[in-house]
């Protein structure tokens, strides 16, 4: 029997102009966790089509590299417009396929609409440097050309917006795109492919091929990643897979992008405002049900404080309301799947082995045995222990006590992964400490709010085993270009640089 969530994932992909047979006819089967039922099964890209595939987009890169950039700018200009029109369609689907609630599926579309915009004015910006040549007569530049056919490989928790400050950044840029999404969340895929395919048909003379869909598991992700024709690899997912994509990558020097785990914390300091600590601490460790990369997943709480905040903290996690993202107004909506249930479940029993004190965690019943809800946890740790240096993807919140803001920044430090943190307090000094060289080690460090919900303008991403890369914002752009030093001799003679004489007569 088609469940409701089924009919109206159908009635909203065919809406977009999605033929109903590629995602009803193929093996890839999807479930929405907000329910549990199947709601599709879709057709994955064969190897050899695959390949096909990636030839097209090679093909396609050496025209569209000749295309002025301001009007390659023109087609990510009518791809934002297409997202704005259907906003309320494709932040629907995000919540049908992947149970985000819905300000939250919203919230991803607007993401995509802003680095539309963002990508739009950039594309009249690519600037390169002037720099002062040490040759009489000889210009010393540097340009950035378009670097090539840009591999996307995206995670099931944002399944539109990183494809989007990917592929909005690449196409301005003069790349050719690829996009391998999450094998949870293809649907959403398909929405969004034909809303590309709209701003296309608006566009008029962009070349075949220009962007495509690979769809399926790791295995046709693994094959884009080994193919020299795509010179860069965007991947955003564990670190797991970033450590395989990056070996890879780079064996065959390609270049890639890796957007990998977090383990985030905040540090809550004598000088804090509390009710704003509070506000932004619950919205940091459960909104997305705990399912974003820069989820805060560790506390690290001023002794003096310690005894206010956390049971004011502990009656939040106690009744904050968890249910379904279509039937409820809830805050916090379903776990992907039954694996990433049991993981937290894991995890708080390591906790408690290493002397935690577990708040909530266990299983909510909102739809029955087929999905999994689950009540945020929050746990008291006596240390920096266990679980609390991994990052489990789901709702836990470890508390720690501390009394120097040193040691404070060095157990926020103190974790292998390297994404977001922030610090809460209106002491200048500790604030500043926070924010200095030897502060926190991550690629956001924030303020007086929590370590999630980034802007787009910024640049995106973090150290060590969050993989390094950069996305989105601010100059993140190079990374889809290629940079060339360009020295012109308008002289008549051949000085060499350093002095170096070759005087052949
Ligand atoms: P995942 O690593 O299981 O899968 C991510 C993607 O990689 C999927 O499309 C998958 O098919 C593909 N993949 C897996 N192994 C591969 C391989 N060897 N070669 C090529 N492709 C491969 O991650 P997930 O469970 O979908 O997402 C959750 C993870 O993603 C968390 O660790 C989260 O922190 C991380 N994440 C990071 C960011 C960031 O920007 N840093 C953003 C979102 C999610």
């Amino acid at each position: 029997m088609t469940s409701r969530i089924a009919t109206e994932v159908r009635d909203l992909l065919t809406g977009l102009g999605v033929s109903e047979t590629v995602f009803t006819s193929g093996d890839l089967v999807v479930s929405s966790p907000i329910d549990g039922t199947e709601i599709a099964r879709v057709v994955q890209t064969a190897p050899d089509a695959a390949r096909t595939t990636i030839g097209a987009a090679a093909e396609a890169f050496a025209a569209w590299r000749r295309v002025p950039a301001p009007r390659r700018g023109e087609l990510v200009r009518l791809l934002g417009e297409e997202l704005r029109a259907n906003k309320d369609v494709l932040g629907r689907l995000v919540t049908l396929e992947v149970g985000k609630v819905p300000s939250e599926g919203l919230g991803e579309v607007q993401e995509m609409i802003d680095i539309c915009d963002f990508a739009v004015g950039l594309s009249r910006q690519l600037y390169g440097l002037t720099i002062q040549s040490e040759r009489p007569d000889h210009r010393l530049t540097e340009q950035w050309h378009p670097a090539g056919v840009v591999g996307i490989i995206s995670a099931f928790n944002f399944p539109v917006a990183v494809w989007s400050w990917n592929a909005a950044l690449a196409l301005v840029c003069g790349d050719a795109i690829l996009w391998k999404p999450s094998e949870k969340a293809p649907l959403t895929a398909l929405a969004t492919h034909a809303l590309f395919e709209r701003a296309l048909a608006r566009f008029g003379d962009a070349p075949a091929g220009l962007s495509a869909l690979l769809i399926g598991g790791r295995d046709i992700g693994e094959l884009m990643v080994e193919d020299a024709r795509v010179p860069v690899v965007s991947a955003t997912g564990s670190t797991r897979m970033g450590r395989d994509v990056g070996e890879r990558v780079a064996r065959r020097f390609g270049k890639a992008i890796l957007e990998l785990g977090g383990n985030n914390a905040s540090i809550v300091t004598p000088s804090a405002d509390l009710d704003l600590t509070l506000r932004a601490v619950a919205f940091g460790a459960m909104g997305t049900a705990g399912q974003r990369c820069t989820t805060l997943r560790r506390l690290i709480v001023h002794e003096d404080l310690y005894d206010v905040l956390v049971p004011r903290l502990a009656r939040v996690y106690e009744t904050i309301a968890v249910g379904s993202p279509v039937d409820s107004e809830a805050l916090v909506g379903p776990l992907i799947d039954a694996p990433a249930f049991a993981a937290m479940q894991a995890s708080l029993d390591a906790a408690r082995a290493q002397g935690g004190i577990v708040h909530g965690g266990g299983r909510v019943d909102v739809n029955g045995e087929g999905s999994f809800y689950a009540r945020p946890a929050l746990v008291e740790m006596p240390g920096q222990v266990g679980p609390v240096k991994e990052e489990t993807f789901a709702p836990i919140l470890y508390v720690m006590k501390y009394r120097d803001l040193s040691d404070a920044i060095a157990m926020q430090n103190d974790v292998p992964q390297g994404l977001s943190s922030s610090i809460f307090g209106t002491d200048i000094r500790e604030v500043e400490q926070f924010l200095s060289a030897a502060g926190s080690d991550c690629g956001i460090a924030n303020v007086n709010m929590g370590p999630s919900g980034a802007e787009i303008g910024g640049a995106f991403g973090g150290e060590k085993e969050t993989g390094g890369g950069r996305e989105s914002g601010s100059d993140a752009w190079r990374a889809y270009m290629r940079r060339q030093t360009n020295a012109v001799n308008y002289g008549r003679t051949v000085p060499l640089a350093q002095g170096v004489k070759f005087d052949v007569g």
